[in-house]
């Protein structure tokens, strides 16, 4: 586990940029770079379909791997905050992107694995 680069950490920004402009009124947002660069991000469509694997997803179908994700959450309408995969959405993160990073809280913003993650 560390902390985040500059490039994780703009990560983040853009994950909460896409909460802020959704339409819809989703919960969260994720934000996913690939190994070529580029960034995707989704929204969760209502409690079934989250944004982690909504933006894996997306980034697969590029054509590339996903290298990093952070997933963020509405705490009020002007609030966002990092938030870790739910259990569904790690299991797919290890299925279809062994060895991503994912940024997440742990006393401050760290990087990890999968498995460095917090308990759900
Ligand atoms: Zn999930």
């Amino acid at each position: 586990m560390r902390r985040p680069d500059d490039a994780e950490l703009r990560l983040v920004g853009q994950a909460v940029s896409a909460l802020r402009r959704a339409t819809g009124h989703p919960s969260r947002s994720a934000a996913v770079r690939t190994e070529d660069g580029e960034v995707v991000t989704a929204v969760s469509l209502g409690p079934t379909v989250c944004a982690e694997a909504a933006a894996l997803g997306a980034a697969l179908s590029r054509g590339t791997k996903a290298v990093t994700l952070v997933a963020v959450r509405h705490l009020s309408d002007d609030a966002t905050r990092v938030s870790a995969p739910c259990a569904g959405c790690r299991q797919l993160l290890k299925t279809y992107a062994p060895g991503i990073r994912v940024v997440h809280l742990n006393d401050g913003l760290r990087v990890s694995g999968v498995d460095g993650l917090p308990p759900v």
